[in-house]
């Protein structure tokens, strides 16, 4: 069997690209702790439903906008959602969002994506050892110095789900979703391979899709 590739997904930060600049409604009292190790580790499905957020002044809308704060989101366009849905692509359940512009409702429909596709990631052959990892969760704490300073990032072998969307530290995805990406002219997605994607010294391998 050919040999997966994958990729991490992060957002075009050109200053023509309108962002989501904070939450301003929406329950997100109610995200879900890890049952072992009591770490808030996912947003409740509850959470994600009747967000509002409040939008920049920046020209454009892009395909996946981006919010400027904490965790960081998968928050797509009604088109993109479409063609992710047309081409079958797996791993996520999307809810609507409102957008306010300067306190007013947005006529634009964008979702946001909760990412339930599951990979691990190798430390052993990543050559770093977390100082705490939760088996059940994936909450990872490591000793030493921030940021991590991991040259390659490596999957444990069969671990991943087949998800196409997926989510650790990051949000990842296969070939496929960068393929179907560009074909569609999606804007406002950047990616690079998975294996660079934990390295914070390395920029040069980030693309614009
Ligand atoms: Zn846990």
């Amino acid at each position: 069997m050919q040999q997966e590739k994958f990729y991490s997904l992060s957002h075009d930060l050109r200053r023509k690209y309108k962002y989501l600049e904070k939450i301003v409604g929406g329950n997100l009292e109610i995200r879900k702790r890890c049952h072992v190790c009591g770490q808030y580790v996912e947003f409740d499905e509850r959470a994600y439903k009747d967000l509002i957020f409040e939008v920049s002044d920046n020209p454009e809308y892009p395909d996946n906008i981006m919010f400027g704060g904490s965790p960081n989101f998968i928050i797509i366009s009604q088109r993109a959602l479409e063609v992710f849905n047309k081409e079958s692509i797996t791993g996520f359940q999307a809810y609507p969002i409102t957008i306010l512009h300067k306190g007013q409702k947005i006529e634009r429909q964008y979702y946001i994506l909760r990412v339930y596709g599951k990979a691990e990631y190798n430390y052993k052959k990543m050559g770093k050892k977390p100082a705490f990892y939760c088996e059940n969760c994936g909450y990872t704490e490591y000793s030493g110095k921030r940021p991590l300073n991991y040259e390659f990032t490596y999957l444990k072998e069969n671990s991943w789900d087949g998800s196409d969307l997926f989510s650790l530290s990051a949000k990842y995805c296969t070939e496929k979703v960068i393929n179907i990406i560009k074909k569609n002219k999606l804007t406002g997605f950047d990616a690079e391979d998975i294996i660079h994607s934990l390295n914070p010294h390395e920029q040069s391998y980030w693309k614009h899709l």
